[in-house]
């Protein structure tokens, strides 16, 4: 297995910028340039702005992260095509990476824990990939997924991407996700963005912060997720959630807490309520987590008026309509609307 270690993944070694406009592959070129989408709010609010991360070709950001990894270590010269990449994923990460294996002629293997969402998982096989389905099990088990990938990677000679202790996870957001969003809407106030392995939020809040440091930059949690927690620096208690790509109980090295002002908990009511509002009433069909940081957006706009709020839509709602967007499943989990 080659080791992936912090200086090959440090922040500092390349300048270069990631642009949509410079890709050269016509289906990897459609990752990134997503839309900003203005959200309706009354007159009394501040504006909300969705960033249609739904638009990637596999339907969510982490599209950025596996092109952006797989191009910095190539340039770094750690991979090259015909390698095997490893990657644990419970969902959005795997079909990203599905595409850009393709792409790219990498072997690709994800390992998965098994209960989560066909849809999203159905992406590795037909792009190509093999898929390692793994019980859902704790961090301590030998089948954990992510224990999984690390035993594939070594068995079989491959890279273990690994994003949630890679900086570069972070980093691309901060040199593509970042400008991108700042070039779009050069006014914001406030960035809002669901964290799971952090990733998304940190690198963007790592951008803006450099844009302008008045910029507020708040990463969303469920309640029982934790994150929010690590975040003022308390122990850890007990994590679970029904909102899929919001994070466990652990601060992970992705996350770069010195440029998020706060974390907010949302709980899996609202943001399963929140999303089904966006698409039902206007039209924005996005994932839970999308809708756990659109519940924060509204917060916010609510208290200040004056408030131009960018809100990162990780993925859509087509990958849960058999689940948050099903009065029957949400039902049977005892949800109420
Ligand atoms: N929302 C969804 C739907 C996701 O799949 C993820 C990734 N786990 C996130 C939010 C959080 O993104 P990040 O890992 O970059 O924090």
């Amino acid at each position: 297995m080659t080791e992936l270690n912090i200086s090959q993944a440090s922040r500092e070694s390349d300048s270069r910028d990631f642009h949509s406009r410079d890709i050269t592959d016509p289906v990897l070129a459609r990752i990134g340039n997503t839309s900003l989408l203005p959200y309706p709010t009354s007159p009394a609010e501040g504006n909300i702005n969705v960033k249609a991360e739904f638009e990637n070709p596999t339907g969510s950001m982490k599209d950025r992260i596996a092109f952006g990894m797989v191009t910095l270590l190539e340039k770094r010269g750690v991979i090259s095509q015909g390698d095997l990449l490893v990657e644990a994923s419970s969902g959005n990460t795997a079909g990203g990476l599905a595409l850009v294996a393709n792409r790219r002629d990498y072997d690709a293997v994800i390992t998965a824990p098994i209960e989560n969402s066909p849809q999203k998982l159905g992406y590795v096989e037909a792009l190509g990939a093999e898929l390692v389905a793994c019980p859902d099990v704790s961090a301590d088990d030998e089948r954990y997924y992510r224990t999984e990938a690390k035993r594939i990677a070594e068995e079989r000679n491959g890279v273990w991407l690994d994003q949630y202790t890679n900086q570069l996870n972070p980093e691309v957001h901060s040199r593509w996700t970042g400008p991108e969003l700042t070039d779009q809407y050069p006014d914001l106030t406030h960035v809002i963005a669901p964290m799971g392995t952090g990733g998304t939020m940190s690198g963007i809040a790592k951008w803006v912060k450099e844009y302008d440091s008045s910029i507020t930059t708040i990463g969303v949690d469920a309640i029982e997720s934790n994150i929010s927690t690590a975040f003022d620096g308390e122990t850890d208690g007990e994590h679970s959630t029904d909102v899929e790509g919001l994070g466990k109980g652990e601060k992970l090295p992705t996350m770069w807490f010195e440029y998020i002002d706060d974390v907010r908990s949302v709980s899996d009511a609202d943001s399963f309520r929140q999303a089904r509002r966006a698409a039902n009433e206007h039209g924005i069909l996005i994932g839970g987590s999308s809708g756990a940081a659109l519940f924060v957006a509204h917060e916010i706009a609510t208290q200040d008026p004056d408030s131009e709020i960018a809100v990162l839509a990780c993925d859509g709602g087509e990958q849960y309509f058999d689940t948050l967007f099903d009065d029957d499943w949400l039902a049977d989990r005892g949800y109420e609307f």
